[in-house]
């Protein structure tokens, strides 16, 4: 069995240890495992190299005329086989593992197995996903999973509401106790309009957090300054981007 997976700056699988810098677990160490594939375009996304082929008619907001923001399949996607990816997790130990994209529910029938192989030798491995809410996780695989980080995205991410927001799915997550919510956000009004899914959801303010869009320092900390009152107005936390802040917008970091 096999997994696609994205590619880090070398052509290798986007396979990395960091700091993650974002959602419930800011701060921890973690291994990455990023995913190729999404089924959402948003038109902020700062890994469109998972998802933005040539052949696509996405738009993105770093398009200019003649230079869209699109990226080679070919280039950009692996196979990589699961005992391959286990190979390569086992030689960057931390104490836990992230599977992202992309959008990692896509490949969804292989993560149990992905999830096994990865504990073969650490049974007590954390796994964590981040998702973006609008596929809902099989039994067999939030059986599994630690923390599911759930990201819906949000009209100014340019997804049809249809799309994006499936109730069905986002109910799933918020009947698990293993799932936080990260909502990105640019506007008082994007914060908002998490407070009303959460509240259609009954997703306790606890288990939300309100994310900053933006791929540079200044940017994020002038949007978490204009979001801080909406967010402690709903009694949402604040997340950071800190890989931004550490690393800068690079992959593999
Ligand atoms: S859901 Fe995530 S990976 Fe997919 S397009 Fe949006 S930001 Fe990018």
């Amino acid at each position: 069995m096999d997994l696609i997976l994205a590619r880090d700056d070398r052509g290798a699988p986007e396979i990395f240890r960091s700091i993650q810098g974002e959602g419930p677990s800011v701060g921890r160490p973690r291994t990455f495992i990023r995913l190729s594939g999404c089924n959402l375009h948003c038109v902020w996304c700062d890994t469109a190299y998972t998802w933005n082929w040539w052949e696509t008619p996405f738009a993105h907001e770093r398009d200019t005329p003649g230079a869209p923001h699109k990226f080679d399949r070919v280039h950009e996607a692996l196979r990589v086989e699961l005992a391959d990816i286990a190979a390569m997790v086992a030689a960057l130990p931390s104490e836990g593992v992230v599977i992202t994209g992309g959008e990692p529910l896509m490949q969804r029938a292989a993560l149990p197995a992905l999830i096994d192989a990865l504990r073969v030798d650490q049974p007590a491995l954390r796994i964590e996903i981040e998702t973006n809410g609008s596929i809902a996780p099989p039994q067999d695989l939030a059986d599994r999973v630690d923390l599911f980080v759930v990201s819906p995205k949000l009209a100014h991410s340019g997804n049809d509401a249809a799309v994006a927001l499936k109730p069905d799915a986002l109910a799933a997550y918020a009947a698990l106790p293993a799932a936080m919510f990260k909502f990105v956000a640019r506007t008082p009004a994007d914060v908002a309009a998490a407070a009303d899914i959460a509240r259609q959801h009954a997703i306790a303010r606890g288990r939300v957090c309100i994310m900053p869009e933006g791929t540079d320092s200044a940017v994020l900390d002038s949007r978490a300054l204009l979001l801080s009152d909406a967010i402690i107005a709903h009694g949402f936390a604040l997340s950071p981007r800190l890989h931004i802040a550490l690393f800068g917008a690079a992959r593999g970091v």
